[in-house]
């Protein structure tokens, strides 16, 4: 009996200690999965660390396909190719300029602005390497100009200025769109109704707020671009 009995107590120790450690065990995965998910939610509600390690992801030049061009992505991680073709352009009546393939399709989105007695204008268009380039610098010396060391300035600008060779203004499919005289409360009003139906002409915002992990820039609530309305469409439906 007395071995039957320390046999048992032997017996149930052994399955605490195994149900101890399998305890401990799940506690530990239990923390892990929870580490795991901040990291990769730090990492995606921070689109500015993505280019810092261990979140950096090495910049290649993006896939072209000329049949597919409303389709191609530029950003952060994907330059412009260098066999991209020369953009033909359209100037617009304020002087700033689109891709040609795009205009009808904008066109037709001011219109419908303008008839829901919004005023809004392309305040910025296509943009040259240059421009953009001295747009960095620009901003990079705004935020020296506030205190802060070269790499730090660097990575503030890079938030809201594209790299260059990197931008959607680059290659003409990108439009900044505000109001006629910039009001606030204008510009929300511009915002909010590209938000709700820009998709329907093709155009898709493309830093949206908590989104920067996909697009590596801060929200911009005037940057469209164009993807044709296919595309867009499906994009706005799938959120
Ligand atoms: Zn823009």
């Amino acid at each position: 009996m007395t071995g039957s009995c320390g046999g048992h107590a032997a017996q149930s120790f052994a399955v605490f200690r195994m149900r101890r450690a399998w305890t401990a065990m799940i506690r530990r995965a239990a923390v892990l999965i929870v580490c795991v998910a901040a990291v990769a939610l730090a990492a995606s509600c921070a689109g500015r660390f993505m280019h810092w390690t261990p979140f950096a992801r090495e910049r290649t030049a993006a896939a072209y396909d000329p049949a597919r061009w409303n389709l191609i992505v530029v950003n952060r991680w994907h330059a412009i190719p260098s066999e991209y073709p020369q953009t033909e352009l359209t100037t617009l009546r304020n002087g700033q300029q689109v891709d040609a393939r795009i205009y009808p399709d904008l066109q037709r989105m001011f219109d419908a602005m303008r008839a829901d007695g919004l005023d809004p204008e392309v305040t910025a268009g296509f943009r040259t390497r240059d421009v953009q380039q001295r747009l960095m610098d620009e901003k990079v010396a705004e935020y020296r100009g506030k205190g802060l060391p070269d790499a730090a300035a660097r990575v503030q600008a890079e938030q809201w200025v594209a790299i260059p060779g990197t931008s959607e203004h680059e290659i003409g499919l990108a439009v900044d769109v505000n109001a006629r005289g910039r009001a606030t409360d204008a510009n929300w009003a511009v915002y909010r109704w590209l938000a709700a139906n820009a998709y329907r002409y093709g155009l898709i915002l493309r830093c949206p707020d908590g989104g920067s992990a996909m697009t590596g820039n801060g929200y911009e609530p005037w940057h469209y671009r164009y993807v044709g309305a296919d595309a867009a469409k499906a994009m706005f439906a799938s959120g």
